[in-house]
């Protein structure tokens, strides 16, 4: 039989969860890395505000994260091509 005390039973568990917590992270990060640099390609500017922001929202309506304004897509469209 293995005797553990108090103090190394504890030690043993804080080492087991920050080990958990630190995989699930790694794995977190690893597996969501691609669609971050696939999500970030799209760089908009607030037509209100003029605050440039990484586009990682989908949809036709984004929102702008300083001024809160409702933007059309095709508005931001536009003033990339002229
Ligand atoms: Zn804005």
């Amino acid at each position: 039989m293995i005797h553990l005390s108090f103090s190394i039973a504890i030690c043993l568990f804080i080492t087991i969860t920050t080990g958990l917590i630190f995989l699930i992270w790694i794995f977190y990060t690893h597996t969501n890395y691609d669609n971050i640099t696939y999500q970030t390609n799209e760089l908009s500017q607030c037509p209100y505000c003029t605050y440039t922001f990484l586009n990682y929202q989908k949809g036709q309506i984004q929102l702008c994260p300083r001024c809160h304004c409702l933007i059309d897509k095709n508005i931001l469209n536009k003033e990339k091509d002229t």
